[in-house]
């Protein structure tokens, strides 16, 4: 039974994803916030340091946070964070999961974005920064670690209807924005659950260091 690390695995996205691969299969390992605190440097390496010999093929990192604040008014302490739980703790569980894996013959990361990764929207700077910058993160990993079997991707959902975004947007926002989605609708979790799953899978053997956009076509409008 392969085993998975998925972080954020409480709510939203991340919820679905551990629903999914143990519907599937797998054994899951999902830490909660009191177990792994992505935001404390202290937290994740004593997390790390527990982990030991665990036979991990999966990890996904999923847990994000996503202030609202305008550019001029983004505290250094509010950008810090936001790199710190969005991109720094994902390259650290990277870095110390990824040889692991390599070791063992192989094994698949996938890092959740957003299309504000690469689209604009106003107050989204300190995220759609760290968003890009996992992007990128997520490009290089899948280099260096290409030779060892390690397929690296990330998935860059558009609007899917979880607490981060019901306490996002307001219900008129989120009306007028839906309109303009080719799809018609929203991502329900389980849409975006799927895609991660099967990249995590050792059924995904040739994808690699690409961002997989599941937006229902927001994109492209
Ligand atoms: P969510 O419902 O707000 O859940 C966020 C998850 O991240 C929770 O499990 C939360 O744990 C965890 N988390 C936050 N800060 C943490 C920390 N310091 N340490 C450990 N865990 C922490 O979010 P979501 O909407 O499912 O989003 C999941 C991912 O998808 C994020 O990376 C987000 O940027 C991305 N995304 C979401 C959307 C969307 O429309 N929802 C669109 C594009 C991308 P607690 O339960 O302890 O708070």
């Amino acid at each position: 039974m392969p085993v998975a690390l998925v972080t954020g695995g409480s709510r939203g996205i991340g919820s679905a994803i551990v629903t999914r691969l143990r519907t599937d299969g797998w054994a899951v390992l999902a830490p909660t916030r009191a177990e792994l605190d992505l935001a404390s440097t202290a937290s994740i390496e004593a997390y790390l340091g527990a982990l030991g010999a665990v036979d991990i093929f999966a990890l996904i990192n999923d847990a994000g946070i996503n202030p609202i604040t305008k550019f001029t008014d983004i505290s250094i302490e509010e950008w810090q964070r936001v790199q710190q739980v969005n991109v720094t703790a994902p390259f650290r569980l990277m870095q110390h999961l990824a040889p692991h894996m390599t070791a063992r013959g192989g094994g698949r990361i996938v890092n959740i974005s957003s299309v504000y990764s690469f689209l604009g929207r106003a107050g989204r700077a300190s995220y759609g920064a760290s968003k890009g910058a996992l992007n990128q993160l997520t490009r290089m990993a899948a280099v260096e670690f290409g030779p060892s079997n390690v397929l690296v991707n990330a998935v860059a959902p558009g609007i899917v209807m979880t607490d981060l975004t019901r306490q996002n947007n307001s219900a008129e926002t989120l009306e007028s924005i839906r309109l303009q989605v080719p799809t018609q609708r929203f991502a329900e979790p389980s849409d975006i659950a799927d895609v991660v799953c099967y990249l995590a899978s050792p059924g995904n053997r040739y994808i690699t260091g690409q961002v997989i956009v599941v937006d229902g076509g927001l994109s492209l409008v």
